[in-house]
C-alpha cells in the first residue's frame, strides 16, 4: 500500500508514492538496517529521477552529513557524506579558493549521487576529482572502499549506475593545488578571452552559475530534472552521413566514437515550447523537459516518446533518456524507442 508522497522529493515534482521511506543520518543507523532484502531504492536530491508510477519498495534517503578536509604537498583532500548538497559543497571549495569543482556549479543534487551519475559540465567531469567511494551493498551489508579506477567511470555512468545495489556513505575528492581552469567549452572561452587576468575558481564558478541560470530552468521555479536525454554517441561513419547532410551540427570527438548535441537535434525538430499535457520542452535549451502545470507521469512519458521517435526518424540516432525512470518495481529499463518499433 503506497503511502509516502514523493511530490516533494523528486525536482520534477511529479505526484507519486512509495510504500515507505527511511531517512539515514548516519553510518551506525545503515549498519543497523543493513541487509535490506525487501524492494529499495536510495534517493539523494531527487534531480534524476522520474517516478512513472507508485513505487512499490522502501526509499532509503541519504541524509548524512559533514566534510573532513585534509592536504598533502601537492592535493587538498575533502571527504564528503553523501547527504550534502553538491552545489553547497562546491561553494565550499570555492570559498576557500580551492579550484577544480567550479564547473560543477549548481548542478543539482547530492554528493552522494555524483558518482553514480559520473556528473559533468563545461568540460569537467566528477571522474577526474573523485578519489574514492564508500559504499554499502544493501542486499548483503558489505561495505566497499572503492578506489576511483573501481568505479568505472565513464561519459554519465559507473559501476554503480549499472548495478543499483550501493548506498554511498562518502565521497572522497582530491583537488590538485597547482589549479588550472577549465575553459575548453565555448561560453567559458569566449568569457575567458576578454578577461585581462587569470580567473580564479570563484570567478569561473560564477561565470557557470550566470550562465546557467541564463539557459536552465531552476527546479525551485520551475520543476525539472536537468538533462532529459544524454548526448549520443554515433560511429564516425554514420557523423560523417549527418554531417553531410546537415553541416551545422555539432560534434565532438571521443574516444568511442562521436558525440552529437541531443538538445540540437531537438532543437532542429522545432520542439522548443511543445506541450503535451502539463509537460513541456523547456523554451531556452531543448534538451530540458519542464512540469509546466501539473505534469502527469505520462504528459512526460508521452513528450519523451514524441521527441525520441521524432529524432530517430529524421536523424536516426536514438536518444536515451539520462534521467533514472522508475516504475513500481524500481528501475525501470526504458526503452521506448525499441518500444514503438524503431530498428536499432
Ligand atoms: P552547449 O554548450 O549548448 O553544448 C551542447 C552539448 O555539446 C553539450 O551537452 C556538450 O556535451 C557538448 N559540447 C559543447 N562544447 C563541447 C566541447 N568543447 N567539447 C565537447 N563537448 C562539447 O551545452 P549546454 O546544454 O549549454 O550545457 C553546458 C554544459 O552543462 C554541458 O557540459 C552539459 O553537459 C552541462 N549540463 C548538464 C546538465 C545536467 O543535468 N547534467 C544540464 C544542463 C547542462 P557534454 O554534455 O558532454 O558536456
Amino acid at each position: 500500500m503506497a503511502a509516502i508522497s514523493l511530490q516533494h522529493l523528486n525536482t520534477f515534482k511529479l505526484g507519486a508514492f512509495a510504500d515507505d521511506l527511511v531517512a539515514v543520518t548516519s553510518i551506525e543507523q545503515l549498519e543497523l538496517l543493513l541487509p535490506f532484502t525487501s524492494p529499495f531504492l536510495v534517493l539523494g536530491g531527487g534531480s534524476n529521477m522520474l517516478f512513472s508510477e507508485n513505487y512499490h519498495g522502501t526509499i532509503l534517503a541519504n541524509k548524512m552529513q559533514g566534510i573532513e578536509q585534509w592536504s598533502d604537498d601537492k592535493h587538498h583532500y575533502f571527504k564528503v557524506a553523501g547527504g550534502e548538497n553538491w552545489h553547497a559543497f562546491v561553494m565550499h571549495c570555492v570559498a576557500l579558493n580551492i579550484g577544480g569543482l567550479e564547473n560543477l556549479a549548481l548542478i543539482p543534487g547530492s554528493v552522494g549521487a555524483a558518482p553514480v551519475q559520473n556528473i559533468g559540465a563545461y568540460g569537467a567531469e566528477l571522474s577526474q576529482v573523485c578519489h574514492e567511494v564508500i559504499a554499502y551493498d544493501i542486499s548483503t551489508g558489505q561495505r566497499h572502499v572503492m578506489k576511483n579506477s573501481d568505479c568505472h567511470f565513464s561519459y554519465r555512468e559507473s559501476y554503480f549506475k549499472k548495478q543499483r545495489q550501493f548506498f554511498i556513505t562518502q565521497v572522497t575528492f582530491k583537488l590538485a593545488k597547482e589549479w588550472q581552469p577549465q575553459l575548453s567549452y565555448g561560453e567559458l572561452k569566449t568569457w575567458s578571452k576578454m578577461l585581462s587576468h587569470l580567473p580564479t575558481p570563484q570567478d569561473v564558478a560564477e561565470e557557470v552559475m550566470r550562465v546557467r541560470h541564463h539557459k536552465l530552468p531552476d527546479p525551485a521555479i520551475i520543476p525539472n530534472v536537468g538533462s532529459f536525454f544524454k548526448n549520443p554517441v554515433v560511429s564516425n561513419e554514420h557523423a560523417k552521413q549527418l554531417k553531410q547532410q546537415y553541416p551545422e551540427m555539432p560534434q565532438y570527438v571521443m574516444s568511442t566514437g562521436i558525440k552529437l548535441a541531443a538538445g540540437w537535434l531537438i532543437d532542429q525538430l522545432g520542439f522548443k515550447g511543445k506541450r503535451v499535457g502539463g509537460a513541456a520542452v523547456h523554451t531556452q535549451q531543448a534538451l530540458v523537459l519542464v512540469n509546466q502545470t501539473k505534469a502527469t507521469p505520462k504528459d512526460v512519458m508521452n513528450l519523451a516518446e514524441e521527441i525520441i521517435e521524432s529524432v530517430h526518424s529524421t536523424f536516426q540516432v536514438t536518444l536515451e533518456p539520462e534521467v533514472n525512470v522508475i516504475d513500481e518495481q524500481g528501475y525501470s529499463q526504458l526503452d521506448l524507442c525499441h518500444k514503438k518499433g524503431c530498428d536499432v
